[in-house]
């Protein structure tokens, strides 16, 4: 078998051209993410976006770029699929939560340690110890991402 016909018969119709009833060449840009076996992330991806808002939004990409896009949709679409009502909406509420919290928790560690530093100062003497963490990282302070709204 020569290489055309070989790689002719490994490109079968992604599932992106197969809805479309078009010709699936090989250089398709649905093809890596669509195969034909995964005909349901296809559908998935296209009920959330459409087949040609897909392709609008990642035809002048570049091929690194197109694949992160490509992978950003599926997971959305995934995540979509399975909760309709939150979807990443509710993902992004719980990793904000998280954060919240872990920040909150941060802060309190923060000041446990300045507090047994300041301990240890008047125990030890100021010039054995290391300056108080705020004073020394004035930016290592926790922030906290706006919400969405
Ligand atoms: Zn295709």
């Amino acid at each position: 078998m020569d290489s055309a016909s070989s790689r002719a018969a490994r490109h079968r119709t992604c599932a992106a051209c197969r809805f479309q009833r078009r010709k699936c060449k090989p250089n398709c840009i649905f093809a890596a993410f669509f195969p034909a076996d995964k005909k349901q992330i296809f559908e998935n991806a296209h009920r959330l976006y459409d087949v040609r808002n897909m392709e609008k939004m990642v035809e002048h990409l570049d091929p690194e770029q197109r694949a992160e896009a490509m992978k950003t949709i599926i997971y959305e679409s995934e995540v979509h699929a399975a909760d309709p009502i939150g979807g990443c909406r509710r993902i992004i509420g719980k990793l904000e939560t998280e954060l919240q919290l872990a920040c909150a928790e941060l802060d309190h560690v923060r000041r446990e340690l300045e507090a047994s530093r300041g301990r240890a100062q008047a125990m030890v003497g100021a010039e054995m110890l290391a300056p108080p963490i705020g004073a020394a990282e004035p930016e290592a302070r926790c922030f906290l991402l706006t919400p969405l709204p």
